[in-house]
């Protein structure tokens, strides 16, 4: 998606929001909670063909903090390193 071309629909007219300036800021509705106290702002890229969103969180240090504070997914998967 992130290339400029639609997963869903195959169209090549996808268009990003990754540059909006209110993404991060105190009116942003364009981000998703991480903790009570941080929230992770979302770069969105909408296909204008098929609506079709995708969205991503820019920032590694949000990423590290989610991957922290959040449970994960598929616990099968890396489940020998559970060290306590
Ligand atoms: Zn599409």
């Amino acid at each position: 998606m992130k290339d400029g071309n639609c997963p869903k629909c195959g169209s090549g007219e996808v268009y990003s929001g990754a540059d909006l300036l209110l993404k991060g800021g105190p009116f942003a509705s364009n981000s998703i909670p991480v903790s009570l106290t941080s929230l992770a702002p979302m770069d969105n890229y909408v296909c204008v063909n098929c609506g079709y969103v995708e969205r991503y969180i820019s920032e590694p240090s949000k990423l590290k903090e989610i991957s922290k504070k959040w449970d994960k997914a598929a616990s099968d998967k890396n489940d020998e390193q559970s060290g306590e």
